[in-house]
């Protein structure tokens, strides 16, 4: 199979491993080279690079992933060294410098191979239990909680002086890091950090660090899947910590606190966070500019200029690096792309788009229910006793003027905001208490008044995150057939390897709409979904809906300001006004209902 159909299947496991290796082999030519043809210096330049590379590519893991900026990986990277070290010193030096150790850590001496696979569980362990408050958190909430983490293991790394000899140096680590140990580690981190990525979890990561609502809706556990990234990272640091920890021989704790944060940081954000590519060449980058300032700094002739010493070079040119990119690129120097996808994307498009799955249809029992609805903001009443039914295979128009309370009858029908009052029922369950994703994987799909695609991924993998959400283990191939089904269905597929957020405003939201179907709900709330359209645009949406009723069986809720459109679609019209249901019947006895005049369309003919 070629790679092109590798991509269009969406064998993203395939793909994935042609990424990692097209990444992995520079690392071993590099360490060939270096091995074969330099001396003992370039050497340990190339074993710290690689580890830095480990440590940076565990942070992408979840910062890139996740979009949160963490400063606290370094403080896992720190329990790696200092466990791993306890694992593997001689005994008899460890009863003389560590006398309190516990007995079965006081008695171990393991190889540094076992020691750093025991290392990352127990560091994967302790990051689970730290992750689980930390994952309910999202952008700079979670970015501070992760620099207390770092504050809070520095202190008691220099607070357990019994097993750490506190702030003072930390000898004796047997010095077992060799190129070739470095080397192996950084290609399984690589190839973890990317299979990750294009995991189904990681892609619906991705997806939440797009628009974490939307990802909610389409049925992603966020906050479980930012633990998973989490914890896998937590497990790379470590690795990273035991080796550099038993390539130094000695450290103290400040060599994982702040000034290697900030250097991995900076090779993450150079580079460009979001893909392991970017992790790799920020690393390499950043690596040869600080070698580079490193000897500036020490003084000595530069080029024949005799340069003076100059203190916290190195700082002043990462931070300078930093700003540079983020002014001139935002993403990282390598984008927003992997490099197998930037080559594969050039030449996507010519191949024709293959038949894609068709799901059953819904089966038409049961109904979603709203029963005497009410949502308070802060005294404000949004919505008052608020009845709605809608059935599978029924269309129903939801009507009534700015600030009438639609789009928040839709929020709290969908979990997106917790009802002040009443129930939601979907075939008879009560899921009124329920987060939004469990209410989308139990059938009921939605879109947004403003769009919210996740802006950053392809249109095909927009539709995925829906198609993938919906069982747990409905599988890539199977999501994937299902998702190339919804953008054929939708007319999308020759846009389908396109970033989203490129789309022409009118595709966005047919995207929006084909992204929820992947989702194969019963029920599917449309939030305007011909604003900004125009006449042809909108005619044909309206063909589109109608068929996603008459093919799909699905039950369609539809919000919108084009009465034509509404009135042309809908078998039934439900009317609101000042959070109150005024009206409710067919599209003739609506129109003609004299309180819908006065309140909505009367106002409108005038
Ligand atoms: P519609 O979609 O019918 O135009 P909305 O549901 O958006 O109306 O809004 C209904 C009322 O609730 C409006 O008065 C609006 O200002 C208010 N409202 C909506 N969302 C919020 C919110 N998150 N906080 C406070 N007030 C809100
Ligand atoms: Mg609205």
């Amino acid at each position: 199979m070629s790679v092109g159909l590798g991509l269009q299947s969406g064998m993203r496991e395939v793909r994935a491993l042609i990424g990692a290796a097209g990444l992995a082999m520079p690392l071993l030519f590099a360490a060939s080279a270096a091995a074969l043809l330099f001396g003992a210096a370039e050497e340990r330049i190339l074993i710290v690079f690689l580890i830095n590379l480990i440590a940076v590519v565990g942070i992408g893991v979840y910062t890139g992933n996740s979009g949160i900026l963490s400063f606290g990986h370094v403080a896992f990277m720190g329990l790696g060294a200092y466990f791993s070290a306890w694992l593997t010193m001689p005994p008899s030096l460890k009863s003389v410098t560590l006398p309190n150790l516990p007995g079965f850590i006081a008695a171990a001496q393991m190889d540094l191979f076992t020691a750093t696979i025991i290392v990352a569980v127990v560091v994967a362990l302790i990051a689970l239990v730290i992750g689980l408050p930390i994952a309910r958190l999202n952008g700079s909430a979670a970015a501070i909680a992760t620099l207390g983490l770092l504050v809070i293991v520095h202190g008691v790394i220099i607070g357990a002086k019994d097993f750490t000899r506190g702030s003072q140096s930390f000898f004796g680590v047997p010095r077992d890091t060799t190129l070739w140990i470095a080397l192996a580690w950084a290609m399984v981190a690589v190839l973890a950090a990317r299979l990750f990525r294009d995991s189904v979890p990681g892609l619906q990561l991705r997806a939440a660090r797009e628009d974490e609502l939307a990802a909610r809706s389409m049925g992603v556990d966020v906050v479980n899947r930012r633990l998973a990234a989490w914890v896998v990272s937590a497990a790379l640091m470590a690795v990273a910590g035991a080796l550099l920890g038993h390539f130094l021989g000695t450290f103290s704790p400040k060599k994982f606190y702040f000034v290697d944060t900030f250097a991995l940081l900076a090779m993450l954000i150079v580079g460009g966070m979001t893909t392991v590519s970017g992790a790799v060449g920020g690393t390499v980058l950043i690596t040869l500019v600080i070698e580079v300032l490193r000897r500036m700094e020490g003084g000595g002739t530069v080029l024949g200029v005799e340069m003076p010493t100059v203190f916290g070079m190195t700082q002043v040119g990462l931070s300078l690096a930093i700003l540079l990119v983020m002014y001139k690129r935002r993403a990282g120097l390598l984008g927003m792309l992997e490099w197998d996808e930037g080559l594969l994307r050039r030449r996507a498009g010519s191949a024709a788009s293959p038949a894609g799955e068709e799901p059953p249809a819904v089966e038409p029992t049961g109904s979603l229910e709203a029963r005497s609805v009410s949502k308070n903001f802060d005294g404000l009443i949004a919505l008052d006793k608020v009845d709605l039914e809608l059935k599978p295979g029924e269309i129903v128009g939801l009507i009534g003027p700015n600030g009438s309370g639609k789009t928040t009858l839709l929020n709290t029908m969908s979990g997106a905001l917790a009802a002040s009052g009443g129930t939601v029922a979907i075939d008879g369950r009560d899921i009124t208490q329920w987060p939004a994703h469990r209410i989308a994987r139990h059938g009921l799909g939605r879109t947004f008044q403003n769009i919210r695609l996740f802006g950053e991924l392809t249109v095909r993998e927009n539709v995925e995150v829906g198609a993938m959400a919906r069982w747990p283990g409905v599988g890539q191939r199977r999501g994937a057939a299902v998702a190339q089904g919804m953008l054929n269905a939708m007319g999308l597929a020759a846009e389908a390897d396109r970033v989203a957020g490129t789309l022409p405003y009118g595709a966005q939201r047919r995207l929006e709409i084909a992204r929820a179907m992947a989702l194969q709900p019963r029920y599917l709330l449309l939030d305007e979904p011909a604003a900004g359209m125009n006449p042809a645009e909108s005619d044909a949406l309206l063909a589109d809906l109608a068929d996603l009723r008459s093919r799909r069986g699905v039950g369609l809720l539809v919000v919108d300001h084009d009465l034509r459109l509404i009135m042309r679609l809908c078998d039934r019209i439900v009317v609101l006004n000042k959070g109150q249901v005024i009206a409710e019947g067919s599209p003739s006895a609506v129109q003609s209902h004299p309180a819908v005049i006065e309140a909505y369309l009367g106002r409108k003919r005038q």
